[in-house]
């Protein structure tokens, strides 16, 4: 009900601290363009960059990388309008609390109008993507979270085979890609033959699931270099409904294995890749990664096909390792379970009865999860 696109533009820049302002509107695809003009990045992104700042922060998106963070830890300064109508500005030395608690906050303790980035050097980053068995992806990506800079892996249910993706930092150019063959492998094969994939999967899971597997069955590696933001996000066309949840790192792989088997043993063969990735602690009272170094897995379904049994099973087996879930992708989760996973649930809590007692910014969504 509030349009914020018209808050789209650099209000100021520090050049000497890489500290950026920008209207909270402004969708991050725009963000990093602007940003790489002044020779400046964010330090770490998710998957797609066609979010707003404001919409990624408020739910806590992430990206992936055990010495890095979610988008909400860059921001060191908010303006926020609260439910009176004021206008307040918090940062670590003003309005500490709010400020801590409005970095991860689901929009429910106002709108968020600026926000001040804490920026790194522009860089760019090589990106290795292998497709080879699963167990080999595991002990790859085991190694990997230690040693790379940003590493994730997909395996595609049903089947032995896996992705593993490692981005490092380097000085290397950037690599020539033939826009023929981008055009064919980002949009005709990984979108479009995608997506005609699950169109066909709806009413021939079986058969779909055979043509998936010839098509990642090759072993397949590449690598390229480009700027940060063009290899840490990706277009995704192919519409699907997604579930993700963030537990201990230490329980990872155990919780994965769990998952495995269980998608294995479901009926309606499951068309879309299980994401895992990995995120430092941090310290945002609700953000997925408070207090703990955290893996996430991700669970998706084409559009329009049922996500029962599979999330619920998937769903059931986080509750077992204390899992949290995204704010801004499906769950069933309540405020009661929830306030029991978040150590400072009431700190929170706090800071939404002063800014918001009466449930201006209120939806059904918050009230299941923040209020009731
Ligand atoms: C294809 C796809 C890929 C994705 N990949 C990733 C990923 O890699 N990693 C990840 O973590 N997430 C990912 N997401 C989730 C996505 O980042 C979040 O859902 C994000 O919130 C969407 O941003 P939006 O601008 O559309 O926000 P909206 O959907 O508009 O809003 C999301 C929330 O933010 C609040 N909000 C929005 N604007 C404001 C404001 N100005 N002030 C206060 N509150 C506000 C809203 O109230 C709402 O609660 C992905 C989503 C899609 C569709």
């Amino acid at each position: 009900m509030i349009d914020l696109s018209n808050f789209n533009s650099i209000i100021g820049i520090d050049q000497e601290h890489m500290q950026v302002t920008v209207g909270a509107g402004i969708r991050l695809f725009d963000l990093n363009r602007e940003l790489e003009s002044h020779g400046l990045a964010l330090p770490n992104l998710g998957d797609i960059d066609r979010q707003s700042l404001a919409g990624a922060i408020s739910t806590g998106t992430h990206g992936t990388g055990i010495n890095y963070h979610s988008i909400s830890q860059a921001v060191i300064g908010l303006k926020i309008v609260t439910g009176d109508g004021g206008i307040l500005e918090c940062s670590p030395t003003e309005n500490q609390n709010i400020f801590e608690a409005a970095r991860v906050s689901l929009g429910a303790l106002g709108v968020i109008i600026e926000v001040t980035l804490q920026c790194v050097p522009a860089f760019r980053l090589r990106a290795i993507e292998q497709t080879t068995s699963i167990n080999n992806v595991l002990e790859l990506f085991e190694d990997a979270i230690g040693t790379a800079d940003h590493t994730e892996f997909f395996w595609f249910p049903h089947t032995e085979i896996g992705t593993l993706k490692i981005n490092s930092k380097t000085n290397d150019s950037p690599s020539y890609r033939s826009p023929y063959k981008a055009f064919l492998s980002d949009e005709v094969i990984a979108n479009g033959g995608f997506e005609l994939i699950n169109r066909y999967a709806k009413f021939f899971p079986q058969r779909a699931q055979k043509i998936l597997e010839n098509q990642i069955s090759t072993e397949r590696r590449i690598s390229y270099v480009a700027s940060s933001h063009k290899v840490f996000c990706s277009a995704r066309r192919v519409r699907f409904i997604e579930m993700e949840y963030a537990v201990p790192l230490e329980c990872l792989f155990e919780a994965f294995q769990k998952v495995r088997e269980a998608t294995n043993q479901l009926d309606h063969p499951i068309t879309f890749p299980i994401e895992v990735r990995v995120l430092g602690a941090d310290e945002i009272p609700l953000s997925p990664a408070y207090g703990r170094k955290s893996g996430y897995i991700a669970v998706h379904v084409y559009r329009g096909s049922p996500t029962e049994p599979y999330f619920q099973i998937v769903e059931n087996i986080m509750r077992t390792y204390d899992g949290r879930p995204h704010w801004g992708k499906v769950h069933t989760r309540t405020s009661q379970e929830l306030s029991d996973l978040y150590p400072e649930w009431n700190k929170f809590q706090l800071v939404l009865e002063e800014l918001d007692p009466d449930g201006h910014f209120s939806t059904p969504y918050l009230d299941r999860v923040l209020r009731n």
